[in-house]
C-alpha cells in the first residue's frame, strides 16, 4: 500500500498542464495562471510626475531656505506644463501632474506660503534634487517582463495588466471536473429520504471544493450500484472532463464496482488504497489523458481525498508551479491523544494565540462525521500508534 507521499507522487506524475487558451481579463479568470510573458507596452509613469501637491522648483534655488520664488504656471494632474522652469521661478503643482522641464525637485505645500498672486515663499532649507518626484519609468521601463508567465491573476496583476494596456491575455484554462456519486442508498438533496436511503451529500460537496479549487464542476448526479448504471456515468464522465470523480463504491465491499467498472471502460489504475486514515480505499487512474479519482463515500473521506490529490492534481493541470497540499508546523493549543493505526488526518482549526498561530484538534468521530469538519480550516497529521501531547508541542499541520 502507498504511502500518502508516494500516492501524491503518482498523481503529480501522471497531471499535464492544460493547454494554454486567450481569455479577456475580467473577474472570472481571477485565479488563473497566465501562460506568456506580459511586457510594459510604455514607460510607467509615463512622464516624471509630481508625489506631492506643492511647487515645482530647482532645488539649488531654495537650498538656504526662506527665498520667494515667481510663480509662473499652474499645472494640475492630466495636463503637460506649457514653461521651463527658470532661475528664481516655481510653477505649482498637484499630485500626479507632469514636472515642467528645468525643475529638479517638488516643495510640499506645507512648507510655503503664497504671498501674492504670482510670488510664493519657500521654506525648505533641506530640498534636494530628486525630492517629491517620481521620475519617468520608475515603476516600469517600457519592454520589461512585469507579469512572468506562471503568474497567478490576482487583484494586483489585474491592476497591472491594465497599467500595461493588456484586455485579454494567454492563461491556462480552468480544469474541468465531472463529479459522480455512487450508491443505492442515495437520494438527492431536494428529496426525502424513503427506507434505508440517504441524501447525496459527496456531490454538492466534491463540486464546491472543485469550484474552490478554481476548476470548472459538472455534477453528475448519483448513480445505483449496478454495472450498467455506474458505466454510463463514469463514460459521460470521460467525455469532456479533464479530471472524473467518482466517490462511493470504491472500496472491496460486494456492492463495489467502481474499480471493475473503470477497469472495464479502459481505466488504467495506478493505484489503489493509500495508507492514512480516513479514505484509505482511494484509487488513481487515468484514461486518455483524463484523470480519474475513486474516493470513498464516507463523507470526510472524499473530501480528504480531494484536498490530499485531487486539488493538487488540478492545481498542476490549471498551470501553478506549487501543487500543494501546504503543510507546516505549528503549536498544539491544547493536549492532544489519540489512537490509531494508520497515518490519521484529524480535523483541526488554527487560531491567533497571544504568542501566534496554533492550532486545535476538533471534536470528530471519524470518517462519516461532517459536521465535525464544518469549522476546520487545516487537518492535524498524526503517527500511527497512540500519541498524547501536551499543549505547545509542535504538530504537522495540513492547511486548507
Ligand atoms: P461506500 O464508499 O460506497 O462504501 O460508502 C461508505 C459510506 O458512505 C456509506 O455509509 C455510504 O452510505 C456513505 N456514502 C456514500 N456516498 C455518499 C454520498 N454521496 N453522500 C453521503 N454519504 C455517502
Ligand atoms: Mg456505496
Amino acid at each position: 500500500m502507498l504511502t500518502v507521499a508516494e500516492a501524491h507522487g503518482v498523481v503529480l506524475r501522471h497531471a499535464k498542464r492544460l493547454p494554454a487558451e486567450v481569455v479577456p481579463v475580467a473577474p472570472p479568470v481571477l485565479g488563473r495562471v497566465l501562460a506568456e510573458d506580459v511586457r510594459a507596452d510604455l514607460d510607467s509613469p509615463p512622464f516624471t510626475k509630481s508625489l506631492m501637491d506643492g511647487y515645482a522648483v530647482r532645488a539649488a534655488d531654495v537650498a538656504g531656505g526662506g527665498v520667494e520664488l515667481r510663480v509662473v504656471e499652474e499645472v494640475p494632474a492630466g495636463k503637460p506644463p506649457a514653461r521651463r522652469v527658470g532661475p528664481g521661478e516655481a510653477v505649482r503643482l498637484f499630485t500626479g501632474a507632469p514636472v515642467p522641464d528645468g525643475a529638479d525637485a517638488v516643495v510640499m505645500q506645507e512648507k510655503t506660503e503664497r504671498t501674492a498672486a504670482d510670488r510664493v515663499r519657500v521654506s525648505d532649507p533641506g530640498a534636494r534634487p530628486g525630492q517629491n518626484i517620481l521620475p519617468r519609468g520608475r515603476e516600469m521601463t517600457a519592454g520589461d517582463v512585469v507579469l512572468p508567465a506562471g503568474t497567478v491573476l490576482t487583484p494586483a496583476a489585474f491592476g497591472l495588466l491594465a497599467g500595461v494596456g493588456r484586455t485579454a491575455v494567454s492563461a491556462f484554462p480552468a480544469p474541468r471536473v465531472a463529479i459522480l456519486a455512487t450508491g443505492t442508498e442515495l437520494v438527492e438533496a431536494g428529496e426525502t429520504p424513503g427506507p434505508g436511503q440517504i441524501r447525496n451529500s459527496n456531490g454538492p460537496m466534491l463540486a464546491a471544493q472543485a469550484a474552490r479549487a478554481g476548476a470548472v464542476p459538472s455534477p453528475l448526479g448519483a448513480a445505483r450500484d449496478d454495472g450498467d448504471r455506474l458505466a454510463a456515468g463514469v463514460r459521460e464522465g470521460l467525455s469532456g472532463a479533464d479530471v472524473l470523480l467518482v466517490a462511493g463504491g470504491v472500496s472491496v465491499g460486494a456492492y463495489d464496482l467502481v474499480p471493475r467498472v473503470l477497469a472495464g471502460l479502459g481505466v488504467e489504475t495506478h493505484f489503489h488504497q493509500v495508507r492514512m486514515k480516513p479514505g484509505k480505499p482511494l484509487l488513481f487512474g487515468t484514461r486518455a489523458g483524463v484523470l480519474v479519482f475513486g474516493l470513498p463515500g464516507n463523507p470526510v473521506s472524499s473530501f480528504l481525498g480531494f484536498e490530499l490529490f485531487v486539488r493538487p492534481a488540478l492545481r498542476v493541470l490549471a498551470g501553478h508551479a506549487d501543487p500543494g497540499p501546504r503543510t507546516t508546523t505549528l503549536p498544539l493549543a491544547g493536549p492532544f491523544a489519540a489512537k490509531n493505526d494508520r497515518p490519521t488526518y484529524h480535523p483541526a482549526k488554527l487560531d491567533a494565540g497571544p504568542s501566534g498561530w496554533r492550532v486545535r484538534g476538533l471534536p470528530w468521530f471519524g470518517s462519516p462525521d461532517l459536521r465535525g469538519i464544518l469549522a476546520a480550516d487545516a487537518f492535524l497529521v498524526l503517527p500511527p500508534g497512540e500519541v498524547s501531547y501536551e499543549a505547545g508541542a509542535p504538530a504537522e499541520v495540513v492547511l486548507l
